[in-house]
């Protein structure tokens, strides 16, 4: 007889687990929600950001890096790149080395998964939220919500973490591994906007712009990105920012405050932008606000003058003392963060079950023999840019090898 497999959440690291395991198992795959893939579907603005060609446990954050590389030394880019070929679907590569379905469609994942498990059998049960599972002797018991119960000879989790509740992520998802006796590192928004509380800069609003941030905290940066910056109502957004927020977050959560340093001209030194500011500057009639329209975009240079203490009407600035200061203000100006925004706008959640519990070459709990642990309810959580869902797919992958 088969070996009775029982997959927990049809996202991406359930799919991928129960595609692979119902090779040579008896698998049935339980989704609380009507559909499979809901969050995978949203995924790259519904491109599908599937991978990067940048993998490696440098870009990879929480529990530990050894884990991450041994994950991916046994399911790493090459194997899912074959693995998404063999189902259909070749990889095309944009910007930043990420890599998307050739289709550039989401929904083509999701249709193949779905073609996959159907022509292996697999027994796809949706709308069946799990609440309990009960260790036997031998075995598993599984209890959905609504009070069925299964019995398996292994259980593989794969319900994600609590980010994006809009697309059916919450936080009973740890209450289930923790009632088997896994620890959880308490889990916490990433790759989301961020709050900035200094009020004159929201006059930004709407305004995008490139920028180098860098993350102050205890005297020294801790971070850096580089990128497109949108300016909102409350701070910031775009990703430049989404990148940075791992780090502004975790330090909010812990009741502590950091600050952003933003370069609005990464591309100059000091000296070059005082160079160029004495250039844009060179009419005496005109103000120094409405002199750097030439170089910035509209409220730009009289909301970034004021906070830096300078008149943007002033004609009669000094040329050298003044530009300097001003050149080091647009290289280096520097805003308090405020409080961490939700989940509801958090693409990942980092934190999940420490991982020193889970064998990376299996995704085998160390606490409950043939229980098994995926994708993004562990405590990893990558860069913004296809990291996440490689995660994802290289734990399920291995999970389902391992049945
Ligand atoms: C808007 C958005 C865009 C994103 N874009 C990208 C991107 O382009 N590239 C990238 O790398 N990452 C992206 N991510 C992150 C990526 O989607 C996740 O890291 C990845 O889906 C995690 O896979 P998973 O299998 O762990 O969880 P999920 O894909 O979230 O799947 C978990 C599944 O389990 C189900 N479930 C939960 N609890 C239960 C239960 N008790 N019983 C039954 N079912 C349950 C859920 O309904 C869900 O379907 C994005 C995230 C969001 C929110």
């Amino acid at each position: 007889m088969k070996k009775k497999v029982a997959v927990i959440g049809a996202g991406a690291s359930g799919l991928m687990a129960a595609s692979i395991a119902s090779r040579s198992c008896d698998v049935t795959i339980f989704e609380k929600q009507k559909k499979i893939g809901r969050k995978l579907l949203a995924t790259g603005n519904g491109r599908c950001n599937i991978s990067n060609v940048n993998i490696s446990p440098d870009r990879y954050h929480g529990g530990n890096k050894d884990f991450v590389a041994k994950v991916f030394e046994r399911f790493g880019l090459l194997q899912t790149e074959d693995f998404f070929r063999d189902l259909g679907v070749p990889f095309i590569e944009e910007e930043e080395g990420k890599l998307f379905p050739a289709s550039l469609q989401s929904s083509t994942i999701i249709k193949f998964f779905e073609y996959e498990l159907i022509k292996n059998s697999v027994d796809i049960k949706l709308h069946r939220r799990i609440d309990k599972i009960i260790p036997l002797r031998s075995g598993f018991k599984v209890i959905t919500a609504g009070m069925e119960e299964f019995v398996f000879d292994s259980v593989i989790i794969a319900c994600g973490s609590c980010a994006y509740p809009q697309l059916g992520a919450a936080k009973n998802v740890y209450d289930l591994v923790a009632s088997l006796g896994h620890s959880i590192v308490e889990p916490f928004p990433s790759i989301t906007p961020i709050n900035i509380k200094l009020k004159s800069l929201h006059k930004l609003q709407g305004i995008k712009w490139d920028c180098r941030l860098r993350v102050l905290y205890d005297n020294r940066a801790i971070a850096e990105s580089y990128g497109e910056v949108l300016f909102t109502a409350y701070g910031i957004s775009g990703p430049a920012s989404l990148k940075i927020s791992r780090w502004v977050n975790e330090i909010s959560l812990k009741g502590e405050h950091s600050f952003i340093e933003f370069d609005f001209f990464p591309e100059l030194s000091v000296e070059e932008l005082q160079s160029l500011l004495a250039v844009v500057t060179a009419d005496p009639q005109k103000s120094i606000g409405f002199s750097l329209l030439g170089i910035l975009k509209e409220r730009m240079p009289d909301t970034l003058l004021a906070c830096g203490g300078f008149d943007p009407l002033n004609k009669n600035f000094e040329v050298t003392k003044d530009l300097q200061k001003i050149a080091q203000l647009l290289k280096g100006f520097i805003a308090p963060v405020g409080k961490c925004r939700g989940f509801d706008e958090a693409v990942v959640a980092a934190g999940g079950v420490a991982v020193d519990e889970v064998n990376p070459l299996t995704m085998e709990s160390r606490i409950i023999k043939n229980l098994y642990l995926t994708g993004e309810i562990l405590d990893i959580d990558g860069d913004s840019g296809g990291f996440n869902l490689q995660f994802a797919w290289s734990t399920g992958a291995i999970a389902g090898m391992s049945q």
